[in-house]
């Protein structure tokens, strides 16, 4: 199918340009120009016109499917045998570690979990740069090892390599720096691509909406919401999706192994209620959609038993220690690269938490080191927040608000953070927020879309 698509006598100007004037792209077009991206022939200077052009122009549901499957069969594919195999992905927020949490809390109940994750993209992290602050552990198996280990160990945490979905890897990195990430048709694309090619039989879907998210409104996390499940029922894949408040960082951690640690603290149950809670009913889902209980209230009830009596997080250690992993962080933090320096930002006056802005606490993240500016930056793990407050909360002059862990040569960037802190990003106000955003804004439960 490649060669075919690569044969056509197509160009990737006029293409470019069609999309540009707002003319909808054939499927051979759109298929002719993803396997030039992916096997070089298509500069990256002309996808990432393409992108821009589909970001401002849009693609329809025809396209999308086109987009999804070229990038899906531009690499290899797995699959599984078993209804109960089941992954979940997260479209992306500020502080969300729920996977480290409901990944260990699924397999301790029963699911069998390939998980696939993503880099941190925008101000976003990402799955595979914040376990990657564990020493030693090892998220570049191949695909072949990667089955192995789901069939083995009922549960494996890998990153995109060459093999899958290729043409994402590509496309992923080159909307992270072209300001062309928070667009429905691209994010589906990118996120069924890769989940396909896993091999998972139910997926459950984390769609972040708020300031901190890709989709800022509810309707957006909506349209995105029908545009994943269009693609699961076409693969005939179960797929439950969950639509989320991402108006302040998840948890109380921001940045790579503060959030390595949070998740541990979480599975210790010791850890905030936000995303202990959202971990655990994202867990439930899993354990429904598996089929291991009838509803996903029972799915809920399960994963908070094994949250409860440890035997999530043994799940957990097992995986580090699967994965060549440094296990003894689970005990000892002080095994992860944490950055030597700390700095309290104190309320300058009493009252309540109005707002917390969730999207700058990413930037701020990046500002740092703890995510990329540019597709070859490498992450500094350590650095990163402990936003101590949550909105809605009673503060008093003088009390902690965020604690910013930074390096030696970071001084004055660390000032200007906290000037921004204390004026833009948290908003103190005399009287409670009468309205406080609910973690969970809806659900669809139904399985088989
Ligand atoms: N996660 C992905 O894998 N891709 C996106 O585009 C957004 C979130």
């Amino acid at each position: 199918m490649k060669n075919l698509e690569t044969n056509l006598n197509y160009s990737a100007y006029d293409i470019i340009a069609k999309k540009r004037d707002g003319k909808t792209l054939t499927d051979t077009e759109i298929k002719w120009f993803i396997a030039g991206v992916t096997n070089k022939s298509i500069a990256d200077y002309q996808m990432s016109a393409l992108l821009m052009a589909i970001y401002i122009k849009g693609f329809d549901k025809a396209e999308t499917a086109s987009l999804t499957d070229a990038m899906l069969f531009s690499g290899s594919t797995i699959s599984f045998e078993g209804v109960d195999v089941i992954d979940k992905h997260s479209t992306g927020g500020v502080g969300d570690k729920a996977s480290f949490i409901l990944a260990p809390i699924a397999h301790a109940a029963g699911v069998k979990v390939p998980m696939m994750a993503g880099r941190g993209l925008g101000h976003t992290g990402g799955t595979i740069d914040k376990v990657e602050s564990i020493k030693g552990f090892k998220t570049s198996l191949s695909l072949e090892e990667f089955k192995k280990a789901v069939d083995k160990n009922r549960m494996a945490l890998i990153g995109q390599t060459g093999e899958i979905a290729p043409a994402d890897k590509k496309i992923y990195a080159l909307r992270d720096v072209t300001a062309t990430v928070d667009s429905i048709p691209l994010i589906t694309a990118s996120i069924m691509s890769k989940k396909l090619a896993e091999g998972a039989n139910g997926i459950v879907m984390d769609i972040k909406t708020g300031s901190g998210a890709f989709m800022k409104t509810r309707q957006k996390a909506k349209a995105l919401g029908k545009s994943l499940r269009d693609t699961a029922t076409r693969f005939d894949k179960k797929m439950l999706t969950m639509i989320t408040d991402m108006n302040q960082p998840l948890g109380e951690a921001v940045g790579n192994s503060l959030e390595i640690i949070e998740s541990i603290e979480v599975l210790k149950n010791k850890g905030p209620k936000d995303i202990t809670d959202i971990s655990v009913e994202l867990a439930g889902a899993m354990i429904y959609l598996a089929e291991i209980t009838k509803t996903h209230k029972a799915g809920i009830k399960k994963a908070k038993e094994v949250l409860k009596n440890g035997k999530a997080l043994e799940s957990f250690r097992e995986l580090i220690r699967l994965q060549g992993g440094d296990h003894k962080v689970v005990d000892d933090y002080s095994r992860l690269p944490l950055a030597k320096n700390t700095k309290e930002v104190l309320a300058t006056k009493s009252g309540y938490i109005s707002s917390i802005a969730c999207q700058e606490f990413g930037e701020h993240v990046v500002t740092l080191g703890g995510g990329r500016k540019k597709t070859e930056d490498l992450i500094d793990f350590g650095v990163g927040f402990i936003v101590h407050k949550c909105v809605g909360q009673k503060v008093k002059k003088g009390e902690k608000l965020v604690t910013i862990y930074y390096n030696n040569d970071q001084a004055e960037i660390v000032k200007n953070i906290e000037e921004e802190i204390l004026t833009k990003n948290i908003k103190i106000k005399d009287a409670k927020p009468k309205v406080i955003k609910p973690l969970i804004y809806e659900i669809d439960e139904n399985p088989l879309c």
